[in-house]
C-alpha cells in the first residue's frame, strides 16, 4: 500500500502512526495512513486486520509539541 521511499512503518510496527496520511477527514475525526491504519483524533487506531488500538495519549496534551 505504501509507496514512499523510504517505506513508512507498517501497521504492525509500534511506529505505525509515523506513516503518511493518505486521506484526512478532520470533520469526522480520522485519517487514513498509507500503511492502512485508520488513526482517530483521540489517538485510537483501527488496524487493517480489524484490530483496535485504544486511545493512548491524554487529550489535554494535544497542544504540546511532541519531542519525539
Ligand atoms: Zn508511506
Amino acid at each position: 500500500m505504501c509507496q514512499h521511499q523510504p517505506p513508512c512503518p507498517t501497521a504492525e510496527s509500534a511506529d505505525r502512526e509515523a506513516a503518511h496520511p493518505l486521506a484526512h477527514f478532520p470533520e469526522q475525526g480520522w485519517s487514513l495512513l498509507c500503511n492502512g491504519v485508520l488513526l482517530f483524533e483521540d489517538t485510537g487506531e483501527l488496524l487493517p486486520d480489524g484490530k483496535i488500538i485504544d486511545p493512548h495519549r491524554p487529550l489535554d496534551s494535544r497542544n504540546i509539541a511532541t519531542a519525539a
